[in-house]
């Protein structure tokens, strides 16, 4: 679990953060470290009640641990605990945001952009849906009904209409319901998922963006789970078409803590145009949004955010450009690649039927069982029984016709049939598929 080289990276790299304010008398804070010692002795133990989400026999949420070089840097950060909020309470910190969310924005070929890191997808997307309703006052958000829920909860905070999208059998958006909707007048956004957190879905972002622009809609891009795919080689054609132009959107979230190797508590709201930095209250002149000067607590509705995330974030950016062909999009190539592998390994199981073939890295698969009340049944003894052989999985509870479309003969006695989920997002996971099926094989043969 635990590389004895990061303690000593973590020891290194904050003998030279010291090196910085050694010409202050000395001072070192003192505690009660056998007290100290014994606590922590009991919050290790109280740790120990966790699925073990580091572990490649976790193949369930959508979890993936922290790299070492964001798990030190944030933990270095600490020490000076800066806060992002004001260019005073973390100064470098804050220049370190700045640079993270430019290369962040670069990534979508924006070269001029506002945006800063958040607390996570949740805060992002309320901030671009914040001004998203600002804009068009009154107006309904659309969103695809497999959305994360986060939408119709933030449109409820704003004050906002919302009306979910149906999806066609692939869990994409169906461009024809959005046209019907559009067509109302009353569509002032539509929010395009790209990577749905259920089944790992990409809304059709070409089409969407040719209505919009037609109808005169905004379009807000969550791509907090899949934001980082268009870095990737391995997508499907159509996928990659959606990626490739996500450039076009008025605003994108991107969740660093997802896919991007950093602890929880790092989101990103990216605007296109750096001018919607007016609707936040500040005392500034407006060509101040895109100058070196920008005070990020002026453009976020969080006050005090944690300056670590920035720190732990540049650190990772630096080990790890955001390049198409680099270490970490091929990383991201490893986890596209070992779904599409259990995918093909579940469709040749006699017990399993896959869903619609991956898109991103997301498996979702029902036990093929004569009607809908057994398959949740079996689906629910298999998760349990992968879990006391240590292979942790997901479960979601999808409509019983979404369901019946790859498995036609299922008898309909339930609305909805509880599926199993992976989402192999570890990039270990590529070389763990065949120990994964063969879990799951032994869990139906016990059914
Ligand atoms: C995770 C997720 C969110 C919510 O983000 P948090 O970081 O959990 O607050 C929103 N949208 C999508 C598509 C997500 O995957």
């Amino acid at each position: 679990m635990i590389n004895p080289a990061e303690l000593e990276l973590l020891r290194d790299a904050l003998a030279k953060l010291a090196q910085g304010f050694a010409g202050l008398p000395p001072y070192t804070p003192d505690f009660d470290t056998e007290a100290t010692a014994r606590v922590l002795q009991l919050v290790a133990e109280r740790m120990q009640d966790n699925y073990p989400y580091y572990h490649p026999r976790y193949a369930g949420q959508m979890l993936k641990p922290p790299h070492a070089v964001a798990r030190i840097a944030y933990a270095m950060s600490l020490w000076v605990n800066p806060n992002n909020h004001a260019l005073d309470g973390g100064r470098a910190s804050s220049a370190l945001e700045k640079e993270c969310v430019a290369d962040l924005g670069r990534m979508y070929g924006w070269d001029t952009l506002l945006g800063h890191l958040t607390g996570g997808g949740t805060m992002a997307n309320l901030e671009a849906l914040w001004v998203a309703g600002r804009l068009h006052p009154g107006k309904q958000i659309i969103a695809s009904a497999q959305a994360h829920y986060t939408h119709t909860r933030i449109s409820d905070v704003l004050g906002l209409p919302f009306a979910p999208v149906a999806v066609d059998e692939q869990g994409r958006m169906n461009p024809k319901a959005i046209e019907q909707l559009l067509q109302t007048g009353e569509v002032g956004t539509i929010v395009a998922t790209l990577g749905n957190t259920g089944l790992g879905a990409v809304d059709p972002l070409a089409e969407i963006l040719e209505l919009a622009k037609h109808y005169g809609a905004r379009v807000h891009a969550d791509a907090a789970y899949g934001g980082y795919f268009g870095l990737a080689s391995e997508l499907r054609d159509d996928t990659k078409a959606a990626f490739d132009c996500l450039s076009e959107v008025d605003s994108i979230v991107v969740d660093p803590h997802k896919h991007g190797l950093q602890p929880y508590g790092c989101g990103c709201v990216l605007f296109r145009d750096p001018d919607v930095g007016r609707f936040y209250k500040h005392d500034s002149p407006f060509t101040y949004f895109s100058s070196a000067e920008l005070h990020l607590g002026e453009i976020s509705l969080e006050c005090s955010r944690p300056g670590a995330s920035a720190v732990a974030l540049w650190a990772t950016q630096q080990l790890y450009p955001l390049v198409s062909g680099g270490q970490f999009a091929q990383w991201l190539d490893q986890s596209l690649l070992a779904a599409q592998d259990l995918w093909r390994q579940l469709c040749d199981s006699e017990w399993y039927q896959p869903l619609m073939q991956p898109e991103l890295d997301i498996v979702v698969y029902a036990i093929a069982a004569p009607d809908a009340v057994d398959a949740s049944q079996c689906a629910r003894r298999v998760f349990a029984c992968a879990a006391e052989k240590d292979l942790h999985l997901a479960m979601i509870e999808l409509p019983v016709e979404a369901v019946r479309v790859w498995l036609p003969e299922m008898t309909a006695n339930a609305e909805t049939v509880t599926c199993l989920r992976s989402v192999l997002m570890k990039p270990e996971h590529r070389d763990w598929v065949a120990d994964i099926v063969r879990i799951l094989e032994e869990c139906a043969t016990d059914l």
